[in-house]
């Protein structure tokens, strides 16, 4: 394991350019042992000198103090020493090496302390060759060695190394020390091994907040939102009441990937309440939370609030308009963040530019695109390219967005690609679709997505042969469909709807109120888009299945379940199809309610019969 990675130059001598002039001072060894009592009284003395140390120069005074009263063989000042040096924030691990390689004989502590000065320097290397050599020499490593030789491991991405040592940990009977199991979860959990962490966090005694935190940092970091929720709850019921910034900063990252809108409303209370003034880095993330729940307003008002804005809060502020389709207002922030004087970067121009596409606006895109490379000097990523082909395409310019990818210095990804796709399908061009499709398919993307688009633009020209081609290949590759779920969020509670789920338990209220909603929506002059099926079977069974889309579902239970005029707020996994979205429209002209819905890629938020996209996404 570790030991096949000691070089044959052991990192425990330093590099000659390394020893510094003090060296020299090589203390005798032939000191006089000096009496108990006077004893004591040095090495408080050492100690104290060693505390007042705030930087090099001084802590090197120190050292030559220490090594003229001859206390450099006492093991207690000798390892202050190393200790200060290694550990304080003006230290130098150059510097202490070489004073550890003097000790006769480092104990525990000592290789403790190398290891921990090593992980604080981001030598994570130089910390497991320290823990190995620790072993080599026999000394027994203690609780204190794991947590920062874990870390280590973790930051290493040094799964194997880490098992080896949890066994060692295990034999020495360390396992059952907190901050080593707390080291443990997240070790596990930066590999992406989630079930030895569980495994590592049930079996505890006793949890820290800590612990929690580790358990849940790790869900989060493999994106299992609703584990991380979950866990939330866990906690706060076993009566830790004051949860970490960190823990906090990740429940609401959760919210917002789960458009979980109330809880991180609650959240945010608890945010208030524990914590005196929140920095701009947690307010960013619910600045973000806000947008992409849908609660666009709250999201602005919060950042009008901010007494410091940077370029992440300014970045999180327009994409969330930008994704609400507030592209102008978006602009506008844009614009005051200049008069501010902060300079944007690559991420701003990603949401400026997106801003730009959402709303159609092409001549400013262009224009933004220009001056990011002339005036800024931000070099355009694939993000970039993607957003002006996005731009371009949706803009119904096609064969100008084909030609930007044909000469983009990078190779276009899967994404540009896509975008370009799914504006040939609302703007009807099969001959680029096409291009765009197999680009896609060769690419082994195995996004399900593509293979229906394309057998979308089939169906409409009434191809039938080449739908079931394409659908034979989807079916051949084994790609699986994820199904079209809804969700909605009813006093409190987040329910989800299946498309065409007939098992669902509140079926029959739902079915009924559709039935209601459809008798109203004739008289509105709605007619189902029976296009959007792609099935070549009779009409009224193609209607039948649009009635069972999932976001039909989620509405007709919340027009029943929630009181009248308040908005309903709708995140689904797949994007809309253009049924849903005329039937939308009607819906929240009849019925007088906001409807706001979150697709993959933005907002719609439909009123009065109409919708923000303006039909346009
Ligand atoms: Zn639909
Ligand atoms: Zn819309």
């Amino acid at each position: 394991m570790i030991r096949t990675q000691v070089q044959h130059t052991s990192v425990l001598i330093p590099p000659r350019d390394h020893i510094q002039p003090t060296h020299v001072l090589i203390p005798p060894r032939n000191h006089q042992p000096i009496p108990e009592f006077h004893l004591q009284l040095k090495e408080q003395e050492c100690l104290s000198l060693l505390k007042r140390c705030k930087n090099m120069e001084e802590f090197k005074q120190a050292h030559a103090h220490i090594l003229k009263w001859g206390l450099f063989w006492n093991s207690f000042c000798a390892s202050n020493l190393v200790a200060t040096c290694a550990l304080s924030v003006w230290g130098s691990m150059a510097y202490a090496c070489s004073i550890f390689h003097q000790i006769c004989e480092p104990g525990t502590f000592e290789f403790n302390t190398m290891i921990k000065g090593h992980v604080k320097d981001m030598n994570y290397e130089e910390a497991l060759l320290v823990y190995a050599a620790m072993l080599e020499r026999g000394i027994e490593p203690d609780n204190f060695t794991f947590p920062a030789l874990l870390k280590a491991c973790a930051l290493l991405r040094a799964l194997d190394e880490g098992m080896q040592i949890h066994g060692q940990i295990v034999k020495l009977g360390l396992h059952d020390d907190l901050y080593v199991q707390n080291s443990l979860i997240n070790l596990y959990g930066k590999c992406k091994k989630i079930e030895l962490s569980y495994a590592v966090f049930k079996n505890m005694d006793q949890k820290s907040v800590s612990s929690w935190s580790a358990i849940i940092v790790a869900n989060a970091s493999l994106g299992l939102w609703n584990e991380c929720l979950m866990l939330f709850g866990d906690m706060n019921n076993e009566g830790f009441w004051r949860p970490e910034e960190s823990i906090l900063v990740n429940v609401v990252c959760a919210c917002t990937h789960l458009g979980a809108l109330h809880l991180g409303r609650c959240v945010h209370g608890s945010l208030l309440r524990s914590i005196s003034s929140l920095n701009v880095i947690v307010q960013t993330s619910l600045i973000n939370m806000y947008a992409k729940c849908g609660a666009i307003q709250e999201a602005v008002s919060l950042f009008k609030k901010m007494p410091d804005k940077n370029q992440l809060s300014y970045s999180a502020a327009i994409s969330g308009l930008a994704m609400h389709g507030r592209g102008r207002e978006a602009l506008e922030l844009f614009s005051e963040m200049l008069r501010e004087g902060l300079k944007p970067d690559a991420v701003i121009y990603v949401g400026v530019l997106s801003a730009c596409s959402q709303c159609g606006l092409v001549d400013e895109g262009l224009q933004f695109f220009e001056q990011m490379k002339s005036e800024y000097e931000v070099e355009p990523t694939i993000q970039h390219y993607g957003c002006m082909v996005d731009l371009l395409s949706r803009a119904g310019l096609l064969s100008e967005a084909y030609d930007l990818i044909k000469n983009m210095p990078m190779k276009p990804n899967d994404v540009v690609w896509r975008s370009l796709l799914s504006a040939c399908k609302v703007h009807q061009n099969l001959e680029i679709g096409e291009i765009a499709a197999n680009e896609l398919l060769q690419s082994n993307s195995k996004n399900p997505g593509d293979y229906l688009l394309l057998s979308y633009m089939y169906a409409r020209t009434r191809r039938w042969e080449d739908v079931s081609r394409v659908r034979t290949e989807l079916a051949e590759k084994g790609i699986y469909q994820a199904p079209g779920f809804s969700s909605v969020e009813v006093q409190k509670k987040t329910y989800r709807f299946f498309s065409q789920d007939v098992k669902c338990p509140h079926h029959d209220g739902i079915c009924d109120m559709i039935h209601q909603m459809e008798w109203q929506l004739k008289f509105e002059g709605y007619v189902p888009d029976t296009s959007q099926v792609l099935l070549d079977v009779q009409e009224e069974e193609k209607r039948q299945r649009l009635r069972g889309h999932s976001q039909k579902l989620a509405i007709a239970f919340a027009l029943l379940n929630t009181s009248r005029g308040s908005p309903i707020r709708i995140t689904r996994n797949l994007r809309m199809c253009s049924d849903c979205h005329t039937y939308t429209k009607y819906i929240s002209l009849i019925y007088e309610r906001e409807i706001i819905v979150r697709d993959r890629n933005r907002f719609h938020h439909f009123r009065d019969g109409t919708c923000s996209c303006n039909d346009y996404w």
